[in-house]
């Protein structure tokens, strides 16, 4: 689906930019899981860091896409995946981003993202960037096309401490410019869990500049979007996964049936909105 060429004689194996899973579900929503994955590309090397620092969660967000997976399962709904880490090239920013490859991601320094000339910054948005919108796009576009404009979900996580500023919330919303269906979002969880402490464009808003998804997909194509973000020591274990996915798949149909959509193969397989999940 996506036209980006290989470089057979740099790369010592070949994994596409950007995956897609269940691309036929019938779900009216559409996810997108722009920060999946802590691969670096071969050419890239380690781009300087420790194995360690490759695991944190400057490189990627942590659980993201096993919540996203799991959540793809439930809703019946796409999944778009990026393949590459944040810090080759971060598919959640604008291109003309001064962070889109950063130099300094919290407070590490990144030294293979010193000194990026313009080619080398042209050359990750065609092989990573581009890719990922370009299917992003292309699981919209179809749906608009066969009547059913979808709902898109952004699957994120988040670090429970950053520049040492604990982050209380256990899960953020962030609306794009229209927050309707963020607000019913938050509205079902509150519902769900009335002790659930929702963070309300938390732990940043779409003024961060850190939400070119919503922006170009949501915004850019006249859809409704919103951007969930899960501190990730929530979605470490099986059980935390689960249980997310579970819960953000009853609070996500819910937000969709109070706003007027209709129930979807959802309630044939799992029978109501709120009260778990034994089919
Ligand atoms: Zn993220």
């Amino acid at each position: 689906m996506v036209g980006h060429q290989y470089d057979l004689g740099r790369e010592a194996s070949v994994v596409p930019p950007v995956l897609v899973f269940n691309v036929t579900g019938r779900s009216p929503f559409v996810l997108a899981c722009d920060h999946a994955s802590n691969r670096f590309p071969d050419r890239f090397g380690d781009l300087g860091l420790t194995p360690h620092q490759r695991l944190m969660h400057i490189a990627w967000d942590p659980g993201a896409l096993a919540v996203a997976l799991r959540l793809s399962d439930l809703l019946d709904a796409p999944l778009v995946a990026s393949t590459v880490s944040r810090l080759v090239v971060d598919c959640n920013r604008r291109p003309d981003a001064p962070d889109l490859c950063p130099a300094i991601s919290e407070r590490t320094d990144i030294p293979g993202n010193h000194g990026i000339g313009p080619n080398e910054r042209a050359e990750r948005i065609g092989a990573y960037h581009t890719p990922f919108h370009d299917l992003l796009g292309e699981v919209i576009e179809t749906r608009k096309a066969g009547g059913r404009a979808p709902i898109l979900v952004t699957v994120h996580s988040f670090t429970p401490v950053y520049k040492d500023v604990p982050r209380p919330w256990p899960i953020g919303l962030i609306h794009p410019r229209d927050e309707g269906f963020t607000a019913a979002l938050r509205d079902a969880l509150t519902a769900d869990g009335p002790e659930l402490d929702v963070g309300w464009n938390q732990p940043y808003s779409a003024l961060n500049g850190v939400t070119y998804t919503l922006e170009h997909h949501g915004d850019g194509r006249g859809i409704e979007s919103t951007m969930i973000e899960i501190r990730h020591d929530e979605i470490l274990e099986t059980d935390g996964i689960t249980g997310w996915a579970e819960r953000l798949a009853r609070c996500l149909h819910a937000a969709h049936g109070s706003r007027g959509g209709a129930a979807s193969n959802f309630l044939e397989r799992y029978g109501q909105f709120t009260g778990g999940f034994d089919g």
